[in-house]
């Protein structure tokens, strides 16, 4: 069984180089000795990959330190310009894309605002594709060097044959996301990468953010619509994965208010942003004595959702009505929070998405509270939660960690530099 030895051989080759270089890409910079110790792969396997990694350019040296009495060790990191890699955030209010180099410092970003109420698969398309040539002539990156492109999206996505999305609140019914962006005029032939937003945005605070060190966690998407992702490391700690759910479509009032995915009584409804705008608004209402009246747009300053939600948390120092409604915010949170809780135990829930982190920074010991009431005590004991770390461009930061993790794998090289790299000639 010749082939099958030779096989198993390069496969382990192939392993080891990944191995090292996930743990450099999140040590960095580190020495030979380090990642040897961090791995347990013996000092003359590092020394051969580690030579054929530098010798490839992916790996650079970068000054050296002082050991014990002995020869100084030479640093090692891993070259940012070898390859960047574009995240791309399909938002409720605006479609944003940033072009990373490979250790994620931004280069380039572009944003387009969407109509809250037009999400017509077209318009998305064509903000995809024109947020993409924006950052590319930008960071004036060519296409060659592009080791991938992550798009975050709402919704759900099924990774069949074809990548195709469920976005029932969009009335998006299989919609062939990524076919549309290779066909639609000039579209593009860049490797895609399309998760769900929520995921994505886990996998940023999973890397880099809150999320460092959670042996199994929870993210929480709050924006205009709620999602939530569950994290967990792999048994090496080197993959994270994670998971989306729909938390925002399960029910916390039975028959309550209406939601946009067709239900009633959804988390969603009460805790996404424009249900909380549309709640102030009917709260004010009620108390001039109106059964209706005008909408949010025309009682809170900015027209835009983020505007106005930043405006109403202003106001509940004054307005008793703004301040009932984000006591209720709280508590609807809370409960919610709790059967993430109650359903997966997990050691770490982090609020993010830009009405995620503006009701976190304001509510959070409210949100605790009644996370503490509506969950069992014993794994509330063993949960924190705390609000996310890395801000409002989360979601395509981490949607451009989606190419980097196939690139630790080991499955993805840019164009321009296949012809350096083994098993990627040609
Ligand atoms: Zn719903």
């Amino acid at each position: 069984m010749p082939e099958r030895r030779r096989w198993t051989v390069r496969d382990l080759r192939r392993d080891n180089r990944s191995v090292l270089l996930w743990s450099l890409y999140f040590d960095q910079p580190c020495s030979r000795q380090d990642l040897s110790e961090a791995t347990g792969l013996s000092s003359a396997s590092v020394s051969n990959v580690i030579r054929e990694l530098i010798a490839e350019g992916i790996v650079i040296e970068a000054g050296s330190v002082d050991s014990d009495g002995g020869r100084p060790r030479v640093l090692l990191r891993i070259n940012p310009d070898f390859g960047y890699v574009v995240g791309i955030d399909v938002g409720e209010t605006r479609v944003r894309a940033e072009l990373f180099d490979l250790t994620m410092n931004v280069r380039a970003n572009a944003d387009y605002p969407l109509e809250p109420r037009e999400h017509g698969v077209d318009v998305v398309v064509d903000r995809i594709l024109a947020c993409l040539r924006d950052v590319l002539a930008e960071s004036g990156v060519p296409q060659e060097s592009i080791l991938g492109v992550g798009v975050g999206v709402p919704g759900v996505v099924e990774h069949g044959p074809e990548v195709v999305l469920y976005g029932q609140t969009y009335g998006w019914d299989a919609v062939p996301l990524e076919r549309l962006l290779r066909d639609k005029g000039p579209g593009t032939d860049l490797p895609l990468y399309i998760e769900n937003g929520a995921n994505t945005l886990g996998q940023a605070e999973l890397w880099f953010g809150a999320g460092q060190g959670a042996r199994h966690g929870v993210v929480a998407l709050i924006g205009s619509g709620v999602g939530a992702s569950i994290i967990g490391h792999g048994a090496a700690e080197r993959a994270g994965t994670s998971s989306g759910t729909e938390w925002g479509h399960t029910t916390i009032m039975v028959g309550g208010r209406d939601c946009r995915c067709g239900s009633l009584g959804c988390l969603e409804a009460y805790v996404g942003a424009e249900a909380i705008l549309d709640r102030y608004a009917q709260a004010s209402h009620e108390a001039q004595g109106e059964a209706e009246g005008q909408g949010w747009q025309q009682l809170l300053p900015g027209q835009d959702e983020e505007t106005a939600l930043a405006a109403l948390a202003d106001l509940a120092e004054t307005s008793p009505e703004a301040a009932k409604v984000l006591d209720d915010t709280a508590l609807y949170l809370g409960a919610g929070i709790a059967d993430l809780i109650n359903l997966f135990g997990p050691d770490q829930i982090i609020l993010g998405g830009w009405a995620g982190l503006l009701l976190g920074q304001r509510l959070l010991p409210a949100i605790r509270s009644s996370a503490r009431e509506h969950a069992l005590s014993h794994p509330y004991a063993e949960t924190t939660i705390s609000v996310g770390r890395i801000g409002p461009d989360a979601v395509a930061r981490g949607a451009a960690t989606l190419p980097i993790q196939a690139f630790l794998n080991g499955t993805a090289v840019p164009a321009d530099r296949r012809g350096d790299v083994a098993g990627h000639a040609g």
